[in-house]
């Protein structure tokens, strides 16, 4: 029989898949790492996975233990696919203005979901950042990640994502591509590649706006990307260069993707992807072998990124790579 006891011990162990017409005929290899294979949906199931198990050895997370973090996202439905599976609680707070598919994703695992007011200034008792703070303080047993500080985010890349990609690529990868949100993924990989390889360059993808490339935050509208602070899971030393994407060429890629190579994937993958494709023509080198990581599936962004009349209403048409910003839509 072939079986594995619970959908926890799949994460990990993701494809490369090479990227063809949508290069354009660039030359060398680029090679996407599909991170929405792993079962919760997303590259954050490997934090989920290291950040309990640490926090677990620690003791920090105690039998019965209460799993309390700010997020929406994918960090969200990581933490709660493997806290169910061992028999913690998730409370996960988030503001007004995430869409209810999102929210309904993570109660149907079984997570408390926190719903507070956008409008309302961070200092204020019933803001996002406030209520958190309180539900960690208040609630017996409470454990908090915290994805941009724990440096088991990090750890999870070093330890898992950056040898497979070594072993899937013989050694032979010449860089590396991701987008960097809290910097875990770039900054693991980056280490464990540059280790193996001192001669590995590092790319970080950076939406146009976002303090990586230089901007002071926002707006931008790729989500998952960017920010307005540096995180200390970000390794500053690690990335050879950073290239700034914008939302329109981000976002008519991601349509690329899907439509070229049938890759349904999020907008982070597409400004990724629009990079690692940039960086091969720069290159101009068929012995290239550029590997970018794909975060997400684009199934969460069906009404947004794929979505007409939702591209259009922020001046970006469908398909076309235009490379407009936002200006002040946010
Ligand atoms: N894309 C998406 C969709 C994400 O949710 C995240 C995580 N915030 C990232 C990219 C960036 O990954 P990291 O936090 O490891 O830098």
């Amino acid at each position: 029989m072939d079986y594995v006891n619970s959908v926890v011990d799949l994460v990990g162990n993701t494809p490369l898949v090479r990227l063809g017409r949508s290069t354009d005929g660039a030359p060398g290899t680029v090679l996407a790492k599909v991170e929405y294979m792993n079962p919760g949906g997303s590259v954050k199931d490997r934090i989920a996975t290291r950040m309990i198990e640490a926090a677990e050895a620690s003791g920090e997370l105690k039998p019965g233990g209460v799993i309390v973090e700010p997020t929406s996202g994918n960090t969200g439905v990581g933490l709660a696919m493997v806290a169910q599976q061992k028999g913690y609680k998730c409370i996960f707070v988030c503001p007004d203005k995430v869409s209810e598919d999102k929210r309904n994703v993570l109660k149907a695992y079984g997570a408390e979901v926190v719903v507070c007011p956008t409008a309302v200034a961070p200092e204020h008792p019933d803001s996002y950042y406030n209520v958190s703070d309180r539900l960690v303080r208040e609630t017996p047993n409470a454990w908090k990640p915290d994805q941009y500080s724990n440096q088991h985010n990090p750890r999870s890349h070093y330890e898992t994502t950056g040898p497979e990609i070594w072993r899937q690529t013989d050694g032979k990868i010449t860089h590396f591509v991701a987008g960097v949100g809290t910097g875990g993924t770039i900054s693991g990989i980056g280490r464990y590649l540059k280790e193996q390889n001192p001669d590995v360059k590092i790319i970080g993808a950076d939406p146009h706006g976002s303090v990586y490339s230089g901007g002071t935050g926002r707006p931008y509208l790729v989500e998952g990307v960017g920010e307005d602070f540096w995180p200390t899971t970000y390794d500053q030393e690690i990335a050879d260069r950073i290239i700034e994407v914008s939302d329109g060429d981000s976002f008519s890629f991601t349509r690329r993707l899907a439509r070229e190579e049938a890759l349904l994937v999020g907008g982070s993958s597409g400004m990724a992807a629009f990079a690692a494709v940039q960086l091969a023509r720069e290159l101009d080198d068929p012995d290239a072998v550029i590997v970018v990581l794909l975060p997400d599936s684009g199934r969460g962004y069906l009404t947004k990124v794929f979505d007409d009349d939702w591209l259009g209403q922020y001046g970006f048409l469908a398909g076309e790579s235009g490379g407009q910003t936002v200006g002040e839509v946010l």
